[in-house]
């Protein structure tokens, strides 16, 4: 019913950037190489998320927006991908339960793309359009219907700032796929999709900065851990540079930060923080990401192995050409 989706919408949609992450992550499940985000008034009037990935054929489309309607078949062995993904088959039925969805979508041995409005979970008659490959989603006035949790948004501008860092995570974590990030005003960033991490942070933060980064390698029997870091001069006053990745998904833990601080050993100015993009690998069965499925909190079972590994390995970074 609408209402169970209603309700079901506020485990996974609290503000536009969830909508951003999970329209993201169906595009890259889609197979996506170049994904356009945009947002109108920080997404809260509108967000749409266009890409190039394999589209929806008609019912397929219509399909989507059911509850539990998954294309996809999880191995349920692979523990850790259910759990980040978090939801199974949700996203777009609850998104479309507190906002209104355009969806268009081609696939490529389709001559026509489908069109398919939902409005507070109400789907109008499917229409044929012309329509590029791919899949476009529009998702305008979210919370039209649910007043109370359109109360909870913060300013357009801090919600269009947690979009733009889901883009951005996005973005490092699939270097490989050509991100575009644009408000109605102008484009934020572009990255280009070479698979070259460096030119995602050139993209985000301008070509000097990121020629100046050091790279991180490190690899033992149980972790590799590799990425960019930032000079100690590269500090920044807020912990925005800051990306971590565990097994390819972005993730946030406080001790990991603190052990990228430390592998600086007081060479970065106080009060500053670094600036890096480091992603780890390592054993799916000792990393529980299920702390908070919208912070993607993560803890480490044997977390003072982990620090000290990335410690040791921003240390090398940075000593092997400061030294
Ligand atoms: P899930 O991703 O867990 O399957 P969603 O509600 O996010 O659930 O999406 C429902 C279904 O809609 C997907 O399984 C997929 O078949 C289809 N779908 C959603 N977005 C896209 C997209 N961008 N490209 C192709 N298919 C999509
Ligand atoms: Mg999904």
């Amino acid at each position: 019913t609408s209402l169970a989706n209603q309700i079901a919408a506020g485990e996974v949609v609290v503000r536009p950037a969830s909508c951003v992450k999970e329209l993201i992550e169906n595009s890259l499940d889609a197979g996506a190489k170049h994904i356009t985000v945009s947002l109108r008034e920080g997404g809260i009037a509108e967000l749409v998320v266009q890409d190039d990935g394999v589209g929806m054929d008609e019912s397929d489309a219509t399909l989507a927006f059911a509850r539990h309607a998954t294309s996809k078949v999880y191995d349920e062995h692979d523990l850790t991908r259910i759990r980040t993904l978090g939801f199974r088959g949700e996203a777009l039925a609850s998104i479309a339960a507190v906002s209104r969805v355009t969806l268009t979508t081609r696939t490529r041995t389709s001559e026509y793309g489908v069109l398919v409005r939902v409005e507070g979970g109400e789907m109008a008659p499917v229409e044929h359009v012309g329509a590029t490959y791919g899949t476009r989603i529009e998702v305008t006035d979210l919370f039209y219907n649910t007043p109370a949790r359109l109360k909870y948004l913060r300013t357009v501008q801090t919600e269009q700032a947690k979009s733009v860092e889901v883009v951005q995570k996005a973005a490092l974590s699939r270097p490989d796929v050509a991100f575009t990030c644009q408000t109605e005003h102008h484009v934020l960033f572009q990255t280009p999709g070479n698979g070259d991490i460096r030119a995602v942070l050139a993209s985000l933060y301008g070509v000097g900065e990121a020629k100046q980064l050091l790279e991180v390698n490190e690899t033992t029997p149980d972790y590799k851990v590799t990425g960019l870091v930032g000079r100690p001069t590269q500090g920044r006053t807020s912990r925005s540079g800051a990306h971590l990745f565990v097994n390819g998904r972005p993730v946030r833990n406080l001790a990991i930060h603190q052990a990228v601080i430390q592998g600086y050993k007081n060479r970065l100015m106080i009060g500053k923080q670094p600036i890096y993009s480091i992603s780890l690998e390592m054993d799916p069965t000792l990393v529980d990401v299920n702390v908070h499925p919208h912070k993607a909190e993560v803890r480490f079972s044997e977390e003072a192995d982990v620090c000290r590994t990335v410690a040791r390995a921003v240390a090398k970074a940075l000593d092997d050409t400061l030294l």
